[in-house]
């Protein structure tokens, strides 16, 4: 039989093993050993990674590759299911719906997740579970994400509780990855190597200093940006800028690109022409944010951040690869995500805005993972960083700080109630925990508690938490239910109850946690669903409802210009609320302000205003529209779910007309028409318009009509699909059974 060390240099078509690789080996990555890899951004960390799940597959393991970004596992996906398939190693992803357990995920040997996902795989039970021979944790710094640390902190918590499988962690070059190997039960190693050198300068005005002593001047007459990717197109390479907004992201792209066109030959004009047009047609309409970026495209550079769509981002990045977009302006998001290298990295910003301080620097490792941007693998020999300093002061401390210093210690983030809340049900509602002391025991296993030690505060909080979740009834106490008793045969369990603190999840408790919504959300719901029963449920009461939640933070602001017209729709409305208004006075009147102007912004699009329209009246972009919408349709689904639990069938059926118009961003009218497969909002509209307005209307109108209005493809998709939608009919419901159950 092949050795792993042989599949995988033969599947990647690798000579040897890079000093990394070599390292893990040597530590014993193939005998099981727990390992924790310190090491810079593309110092294939991931080929390690492939090694020992390798490994696992030839002694019949599975293997969980936890990754932080939907988009992180997309790449890992890809690139072993390319490599491995050969081999009979199947991969499969796993990152969609919180609320399935993908029982076919039992088929397959690698399988990679974001730790939300495998936490709510975790909270469905997995009968795969025993199988499993290896965790890899991708980014494992990122325990200090107070987002999404405490997540992956539970997670890992929670499967080596349940099983013993050998632990890989990889890690960007932190100073105490020693302490996580500790936690972990880990051997570890640190390493400074990468492939490509990294050549480290600094930017006054318009010359750079480097490392060697090198210096280079830029075009004094242009602004830096322009200057540095002057330089850089010169040399016919590429470079990433960050900029510390998304607007500077943006403004720097447009800037430069002027300059930079008449640079670029005629034949990358037309390419990029082409791909200009490719992001137009990427969402339905579009907008004014679309048409910037087709705009800068044309001129050779882009603008990436989490405002785009997923589409817009994957056209610049697939560009860029091929060296097509010459220029990137992105936040730093694009530095701790995607595998997306270039020749040269320029900070143009160090500092960000950081509310009641100001401005203030920013942490030394974020710098360094944009700095390890620099420099791709298979192309250069050596990449440039370059930090940019207003003066040569600034400059020392640049140095200091981000070239020569280390970066910060990672911290759990565990400590806080909302992630307690949302764990601890979680815990409880999967059976792992049944006692206080459990529970208790549970979270002295976590990172939190092996770097403090001291766990009192924490169990003050989770005392806290256990209260709150049973006076939501989503557990239940064993408190002062049991008598002591003076039988000295009594059994274990019943000595475990005399203890006072058994504790059960109840079947709502359950469903909650498998919804995967903070508990607190899930109790707000359920007493507006009880106030919707007394009164309507309007949609404006629905959307509110879902707005007012941890979930739907940040919520957009009420700027002073729109205060009038916000209180305006409140005062309107008050009667349509699920929870009285506060008054102006009281500490909760902002948020619920706030929620009412973030439901203000789903409605409308509820509404079938134009995505531009949106966006302009209520300053969001793109890629924030699609975010809000999808977890307010997530919301919805949890709310109807919780009104399915407490039978209240006639609030539920409001919830699902609320959710199908967020779906398709239409008025009730419409939701007929589009439960048909290719009719969207804009082809609804345009058929209710033309009097077609019920499934009946459509089926009753001539062929040659429908062409008209939808086009023949679509128009003859439409007719087959309706034959069918007649035979169910008989069989079954109209709207109820498109809506997922029958009421
Ligand atoms: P990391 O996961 O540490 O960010 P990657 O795994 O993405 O790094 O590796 C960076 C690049 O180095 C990839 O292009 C990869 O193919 C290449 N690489 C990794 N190991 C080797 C090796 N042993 N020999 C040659 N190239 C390698």
């Amino acid at each position: 039989m092949q050795k792993p060390e042989q599949i995988v240099l033969e599947s990647s078509g690798f000579s040897d093993f890079n000093p990394v690789q070599k390292m893990a080996l040597k530590k014993g990555l193939l005998d099981g050993r727990n390992l924790i890899v310190a090491a810079p951004t593309a110092s294939g960390k991931t080929l390690v990674a492939e090694l020992a799940a390798v490994n696992a597959f030839l002694n019949k393991k599975k293997t969980v590759y936890i990754v932080p970004l939907k988009a992180l596992a997309n790449e890992k996906y890809q690139e072993f299911n390319e490599k491995y398939n050969k081999i009979g190693m199947k991969t499969a992803m796993s990152i969609g719906d919180l609320d399935e357990t993908d029982p076919w995920l039992g088929k397959y040997d690698v399988i990679i997740a974001t730790s939300e996902k495998m936490d709510s795989l975790l909270r469905h039970g997995l009968e795969w579970l025993d199988r499993i021979g290896l965790v890899v944790i991708d980014e494992i710094h990122l325990l200090d994400d107070p987002g999404r640390g405490p997540t992956l902190e539970v997670t890992i918590t929670k499967l080596l509780s349940l099983i013993k499988p050998q632990v890989l962690g990889l890690s960007a070059t932190i100073n105490n990855y020693e302490e996580i190997a500790e936690w972990l039960k880990a051997d570890s190693f640190k390493t400074d190597y990468r492939p490509v050198k990294v050549e480290k300068g600094i930017c006054i005005d318009d010359k750079i200093h480097f490392e060697d002593e090198r210096i280079i001047e830029l075009d004094s007459s242009s602004e830096q940006s322009t200057g540095i990717t002057l330089d850089t197109v010169d040399k016919k390479k590429q470079l990433i800028i960050f900029a510390n907004t998304r607007r500077g992201a943006e403004s720097t792209a447009e800037k430069v690109g002027f300059d930079i066109k008449k640079k670029l030959p005629e034949n990358e004009k037309f390419e990029l022409f082409r791909i200009s047009e490719e992001i137009i047609h990427s969402i339905d309409r579009p907008t004014k944010q679309c048409e910037r970026l087709a705009g800068c495209v044309r001129n050779g550079t882009a603008f990436h951040h989490a405002g785009l769509v997923a589409k817009q981002r994957s056209i610049i990045e697939d560009n860029f690869r091929k060296g097509v977009i010459k220029l990137i302006a992105a936040t730093p998001t694009l530095a701790a995500g995607i595998n997306l290298p270039a020749w040269r990295v320029f900070v143009k910003d160090l500092r960000r805005f950081s509310g009641f301080r100001g401005m203030d620097y920013l942490p030394v490792l974020e710098v360094q993972q944009m700095m390890g941007r620099s420099g791709r693998p298979k192309f250069d020999k050596t990449g440039e960083a370059i930090l940019v300093a207003k003066n040569e002061e600034e400059a020392e401390k640049l140095w200091d700080k981000y070239i020569l210093g280390d970066p910060e210690r990672i911290q759990s983030k565990l400590g806080v109630e909302p992630v307690l809340r949302m764990h601890t049900l979680a815990l409880i509602a999967s059976g792992m925990i049944t006692s206080e002391s459990g529970l208790v025991e549970f979270f002295s296993k976590t990172f939190y508690a092996y770097q403090y030690g001291d766990l009192s505060e924490l169990e003050k909080v989770l005392d806290k938490v256990i209260k709150i979740l049973e006076d939501f009834e989503f557990i239940r106490t064993g408190k002062n239910e049991t008598k002591k008793s003076d039988n000295p045969f009594r059994t274990a369990a019943e000595l475990l109850k005399e203890s006072g603190s058994e504790i059960s999840p109840t079947v709502l408790g359950k469903r909650v946690s498998e919804l995967y919504i903070d508990p607190i959300t899930a109790h707000d719901f359920i007493e507006g669903i009880k106030v919707f029963e007394k009164k309507n449920a309007t949609p404006v009461g629905i959307v509110q409802l879902l707005c007012n939640t941890i979930e739907m933070i940040p919520l957009l602001s009420v700027r002073k210009s729109d205060m009038e017209l916000v209180e305006s729709v409140v005062v309107s409305n008050s009667q349509n609320f699920s929870k009285p208004v506060p008054n102006t006075w009281d500490m909760d009147y902002d948020d619920f302000i706030r929620s009412v102007k973030t439901a203000m912004f789903i409605g409308s699009w509820m509404e079938e205003s134009g995505e531009d329209v949106i966006m302009d009246n209520f300053n969001v972009t793109p890629g924030e529209l699609r975010v809000r919408l999808d977890n307010a349709d997530w919301l919805s689904y949890a709310m109807s779910e919780l009104a399915w639990i407490l039978n209240k069938k006639t609030i539920l059926k409001e919830i699902k007309k609320v959710r199908i118009r967020l779906k398709y961003g239409v008025k009730e009218e419409l939701l007929p028409l589009v439960h048909i497969k290719g009719i969207g909002r804009v082809r609804a509209r345009m058929l209710y318009t033309s009097g077609v307005r019920s499934l009946e209307d459509m089926r009753k109108i001539p062929m040659a009509s429908l062409k008209r209005v939808l086009g023949e493809k679509l128009a003859e998709s439409v007719k087959e699909q309706l034959n069918v939608k007649t035979e169910e009919k008989q069989s079954n419901s109209g709207l109820n059974s498109f809506m997922g159950r029958d009421e």
